[in-house]
């Protein structure tokens, strides 16, 4: 199948180029030529497949043309060696819990998928030197980091801003060592993620070196993620649940939920999304206003949606041909300031049990604030409580529990190079 760049300046190219190069030379984002829409035979059976089963069968549908059907299982197979469970919460709330993968973060899928789909195209390119670029506002980083852990010809520089990930969130690509380089840069994730970009569309750079993103840019991290919708539908219509699906998705770059809106196109029967800001609104305005207007990220508890300029935007905009009025039909939104997430976790531990992390929070209390009675509301838990440990713990007053994953990535050594935002600075380390 085809690539073309979401600003149509550049030619279209193959999954491996698209692949390979992450950004288009136009700084568009790439996007499948066309999205296949399932059989219904296969929604008539979804509740009986695998999770495996069911990534294989969208996975096919975009890359089974550029990549040979063994390959491609055991990528998906190997990729999904854990499970996305769907969970009851209150009422018609239930959480897609996406946290159960080594970094306990949804970042893990694509991150993954995109190690292996990647370590294969450049094995049959015969490359041996690869540089791998991710800015990372705390989770990219260590999914794609231990993603990519060891992969002979891969060296990958995670770019993150100092002082604004959480403690865990640092530890898990600052102590990995091998081929892992981490970058704490003074500034913001804007600013890591600019960095990023312009390193692509320096010819200098290009000519002298081989670089990718693995940013939610790259459509082999960000495709992948429409497998866990399919997979949450798959669970609620087992249990008769799945009429009226509306997910709602905690959204910073926008890559997880266009992701979802991908799957919708394929035939998936979602009625509508909604996409749960933090105070970086900068999409919840676009919807009330019209107007895409960016701005610098502020910082929130909520911090890997400390977005003020979503790369994935661009996508949305795409997928509905800039239509205003057709992106309002199927996704609207809600944005919660600290004081708000902070309250939904306290409040919904009191009342469920659950314990959400503030990310999850938005999402949450999103589907609180709009869903209908006949709707039945997933929302994606996009990380695990406690990598957010003194936030969550200070909101409940209570100490939580360490997955073992996370405790071992926190007896390592911490090891990072100290940055500016200058691109020119990072023009020198990398050469
Ligand atoms: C990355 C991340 C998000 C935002 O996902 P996008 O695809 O960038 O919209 C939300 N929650 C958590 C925990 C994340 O790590």
């Amino acid at each position: 199948m085809k690539y073309y760049s979401t600003n149509k300046q550049s030619p279209e190219v193959s999954l491996q180029e698209a692949v390979v190069k992450g950004l288009a030379p136009d700084k568009g984002l790439y996007m499948p030529e066309n999205i296949k829409v399932l059989p219904q035979s296969f929604y008539d059976n979804i509740g009986n497949m695998t999770f495996q089963e069911i990534a294989y069968t969208v996975a096919d549908a975009f890359f089974g043309e550029d990549v040979e059907a063994d390959t491609l299982k055991q990528i998906v197979y190997d990729t999904l060696n854990f499970d996305t469970p769907v969970v009851h919460v209150n009422d018609n709330i239930y959480s897609l819990e996406l946290f159960h993968g080594p970094t306990l973060a949804f970042k893990d899928v694509g991150g993954r998928f995109m190690a292996r789909l990647l370590g294969y195209f450049i094995k049959k390119q015969g490359q041996t030197d690869v540089k791998v670029l991710v800015a990372t506002s705390g989770d990219t980083g260590s999914a794609v980091a231990n993603g990519f852990l060891g992969v002979e010809g891969i060296h990958v520089y995670v770019l993150y801003p100092k002082g604004k990930v959480s403690a865990i969130q640092e530890c898990q690509f600052t102590t990995l060592g091998q081929n892992i380089t981490a970058i704490e840069v003074d500034g913001t994730f804007d600013d890591c993620q600019a960095l990023v970009k312009t390193a692509f569309l320096d010819d200098e750079l290009n000519k002298k070196l081989n670089l990718t993103s693995a940013n939610s840019i790259n459509v082999a991290r960000f495709l992948p993620q429409a497998f866990y919708y399919f997979h949450a539908y798959a669970q609620l219509a087992k249990q008769g649940k799945a009429d009226n699906v509306v997910f709602c998705v905690p959204s910073g770059n926008f890559g997880n939920i266009t992701a979802g809106l991908i799957a919708k196109q394929m035939g998936l029967p979602v009625k509508r999304f909604i996409a749960a800001n933090n105070s970086n609104d900068i999409f919840y305005q676009y919807l009330q206003t019209g107007e895409y207007k960016p701005r610098p990220s502020v910082q929130t508890i909520a911090n890997a949606m400390d977005v003020g300029d979503p790369s994935n935007f661009v996508r949305v905009l795409d997928l509905y041909g800039h239509s205003l009025d057709k992106i309002k039909v199927d996704i609207s939104s809600e944005w919660y300031n600290d004081d708000n997430i902070r309250k939904t976790v306290k409040q919904t531990y009191t009342e469920t049990s659950y314990l959400l992390d503030p990310h999850g929070a938005c999402g949450y209390q999103a589907l609180k604030d709009q869903l209908q009675s006949d709707e039945t509301g997933v929302f994606l838990e996009t990380a695990h409580p406690a990598k957010f440990l003194e936030t969550v713990e200070s909101i409940i007053g209570e100490k939580i529990a360490i997955p073992e994953k996370l405790q071992a990535f926190m007896k390592g050594e911490k090891k990072s190079i100290s940055m500016g935002k200058s691109f020119d600075e990072f023009k020198h380390l990398l050469l």
